[in-house]
């Protein structure tokens, strides 16, 4: 199968029917960079901008994250990139920034709820993500959204960020999309209204099935009890993409469900516009999408 696959590499994700679909790659760092090029990636859906904040004693300066978002810029050549905003805190701890101990993490202070108690570590990002965005094409991503309310402070301090660049005469692309992720069932509910507040949406699976199952996803013990075709995960799912649609905006998955082989036709028929994956799955992805009917 992988000789066959192989056979789709540089084409484009196409049915026989003629609906389009873009396969992009989850990247979890730079040294993830070169595996999504040889996965004939066509975009990065997913760069988890974490690694800049593990393993390291303090806060990553703004000139350090720069660096790096304009190396996976560069090396993308033009090719969307999303970089993610952090989602520390559950799963991903990083000891400076000293995060009381919660009793249940995966519903306390991670991810966006840090940027907006923390402006100056969310401004940093930012300003370096603004920075790096002429040497390619970036959109922006920010996780664990949960209300309009949040996006719009979100969308406030990007636009703040661009108004110190102006200011200081910095350049910056003028065509950054700014996305937020659908991974909690609020998001999903409230899609109608968030999707007339952004560019795109990319749905998170793993945490919207965590969090709509009541299913931790760190937790062995109930694995057995995760049903990754669950219908109330598809039905929001399901939801989001008609709300992105008739806002005019475009909706990718980035959870793991996206490179599930027997949910593509489902995915297809809900008219998803991307899908991103590891990208060892991506041209297996492709051959199937390029079989299909319609
Ligand atoms: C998700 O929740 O599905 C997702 C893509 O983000 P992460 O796995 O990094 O939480
Ligand atoms: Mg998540």
């Amino acid at each position: 199968e992988r000789a066959e696959a192989e056979c789709y590499r540089g084409r484009a994700s196409v049915t026989r029917g003629g609906r389009k679909i873009e396969l992009c790659a989850n990247v979890g760092g730079p040294e993830d960079i070169e595996a999504a090029l040889a996965g004939d990636a066509e975009g990065i859906g997913l760069f988890r901008s974490e690694f800049l904040y593990l393993q390291r004693s303090d806060y990553p300066d703004e000139e350090t994250q720069l660096s790096a978002y304009r190396d996976v810029l560069e090396r993308m050549g033009g090719k969307r990139v999303v970089i993610r905003t952090l989602d520390i805190g559950a799963d991903k701890q990083a000891d400076y920034f000293q995060l009381p101990p919660e009793e249940n993490p995966a519903m306390g202070m991670r991810a966006i709820r840090i940027c907006l108690t923390r402006p100056e570590v969310f401004r940093t990002q930012l300003r370096a993500l603004y920075r790096a965005s002429v040497y390619g094409k970036l959109a922006i991503m920010f996780p664990m959204i949960t209300s309009p309310a949040e996006v719009r402070s979100v969308l406030e301090a990007a636009a703040a960020v661009r108004g110190e660049l102006d200011a200081e005469g910095i350049p910056y692309a003028g065509d950054v999309e700014l996305g937020i992720m659908i991974e909690t069932p609020a998001a999903a509910l409230l899609s109608e209204e968030l999707a007339r507040q952004v560019d795109f949406f990319s749905v998170g699976t793993n945490d919207l099935t965590q969090y709509t199952l009541a299913l931790d996803r760190q937790n062995a013990s109930v694995a057995c009890f995760d049903d990754p075709e669950h219908r109330a995960v598809l039905r929001l799912i399901a939801m989001a993409a008609e709300n992105a649609h008739r806002a005019g905006i475009w909706i990718g998955i980035c959870g793991e469900l996206g490179a599930d082989p027997s949910l593509l036709q489902t995915f297809l028929d809900l008219g998803i516009d991307e899908l991103s994956m590891s990208p060892g799955a991506i041209l297996r992805t492709r051959m199937q999408v390029c079989q299909m009917g319609q």
